[in-house]
């Protein structure tokens, strides 16, 4: 008898999009396949760059009805530097999405394992393991695409509300507890901000200071952006869960990114009360398109998040059994060293990169 059925909405996007979708649509769709608990139908949802270059649509109604009507969304990347509106801005569909769905949290999961690739100097027994939450439907991205422009002048918004950041806090304090009870890390929270310069940001701390005396099983703390990246680079061991604005977020995950070795293994998802999308942090990376050389674990990774959250929200524990072999699985072949893509210093391409991943998954499941 076959246990809970969920559909799946794909943008598969532009550049490496489709490169690095396949090969996660065949692990999932291999994962699921040999699991009596849980099975996935995927629903192709066209937008994106290359699909306004062809018909004037960046994100069509049908697709967002896709969305919509899924219990997850899987994304891989969207934009073509060289495709634009005529104001001159580029085609993401991806951040329209985050609005229209009202997903608040991007969770940025930045993980080093013991013996992991980074640029830092680890000591042997030294792991990394944070998440970074970035607000993802206000703050300084306000205004995108209506910021004001004269031939002296720009300007844009920053708009920070306490219905979403209380909202924000309370995912952030609610992760931290989860970490807790899963033994990943002391449960605290720490909100990153700019409250000495800045009145939003005092707002921003003082409702964060709110939902932490609600929260009094966490430890909460807040520090200044420019000293978190600072921190972020001489011990980022020493955080678990981090709150910030849209813009700081965006820049913050990026260096997160930087600490796993790169864009290639950096995964992320974007959730709100309702809706969830699962996509990696990188672009569409046109400079490598159609070349096989794109990383497609940052993909994998971001659907391994997708298996926990549809996990947590439905109860289905065999699912997140399943994240967590994924997530090994590609942790262990990053150790490894072996079948890594060029942008990891290896020579693999993204069909190899892929096979090693199955061939393990499969040999698991024997
Ligand atoms: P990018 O992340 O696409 O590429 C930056 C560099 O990292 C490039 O050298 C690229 O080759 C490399 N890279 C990225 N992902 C890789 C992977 N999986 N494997 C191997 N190498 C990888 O950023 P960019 O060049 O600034 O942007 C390219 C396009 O992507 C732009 O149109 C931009 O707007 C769009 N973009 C989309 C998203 C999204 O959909 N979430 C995010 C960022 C950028």
């Amino acid at each position: 008898m076959m246990g809970h059925h969920f559909t799946i909405a794909v943008f598969e996007g532009d550049g490496i999009g489709p490169e690095i979708t396949a090969p996660t649509i065949e692990i999932l769709t291999k994962l699921a396949g040999t699991n009596r608990d849980y099975d996935l139908t995927f629903v192709n949802a066209p937008a994106g760059a290359a699909h306004y270059a062809r018909t004037g649509e960046s994100l069509p109604a049908e697709s967002l009805r896709i969305a919509g009507e899924a219990d997850a969304i899987l994304l891989s990347a969207m934009g073509l530097p060289d495709v634009r509106y005529p104001d001159g801005t580029e085609i993401s569909p991806q951040i329209e999405l985050r609005k229209h769905f009202g997903l608040y949290a991007g969770v940025r999961p930045v993980r080093v394992p013991v013996g992991g690739v980074t640029p830092l100097k680890m000591a042997k027994d030294q792991w990394i393991d944070f998440v970074l939450i970035r607000e993802s439907t206000e703050g300084l991205f306000f205004t995108q695409g209506t910021g004001e422009v004269s031939h002296d002048e720009a300007r844009e918004t920053l708009r920070i509300t306490r219905a979403v950041s209380e909202k924000l806090f309370a995912f952030a304090f609610k992760m931290a507890a989860d970490r807790k009870a899963y033994g990943r890390g002391p449960g605290r929270v720490t909100c990153v901000d700019k409250a000495n310069v800045f009145r939003a940001f005092a707002f921003f701390r003082g409702i964060f200071n709110e939902v932490s005396a609600q929260n009094p099983d966490i430890k909460a703390d807040s520090a200044y952006v420019d000293a978190t990246a600072l921190w972020l680079v001489q011990k980022p061991w020493d955080f678990d869960v981090l709150v910030t604005e849209n813009m700081f977020g965006d820049i913050l995950s990026d260096l997160g990114a930087g600490l796993m070795g790169g864009l290639g293994l950096a995964p992320s998802a974007d959730i709100g009360d309702e809706y969830a999308v699962f996509q990696p942090c990188h672009g569409s990376a046109p400079d490598i398109a159609g070349q096989g050389k794109a990383n497609p674990f940052a993909m994998f990774l971001s659907a391994a998040m997708m298996l926990d959250w549809l996990a947590m929200k439905h109860n289905v524990p065999a699912m997140c059994k399943d994240a967590d072999l994924l997530r090994l699985t590609v942790e262990a072949q990053v150790a490894a060293g072996t079948t890594l893509t060029p942008d990891l210093g290896g020579t693999a391409t993204t069909q190899e990169a892929f096979q090693a991943v199955a061939d393990i998954l499969c040999a698991g499941r024997k």
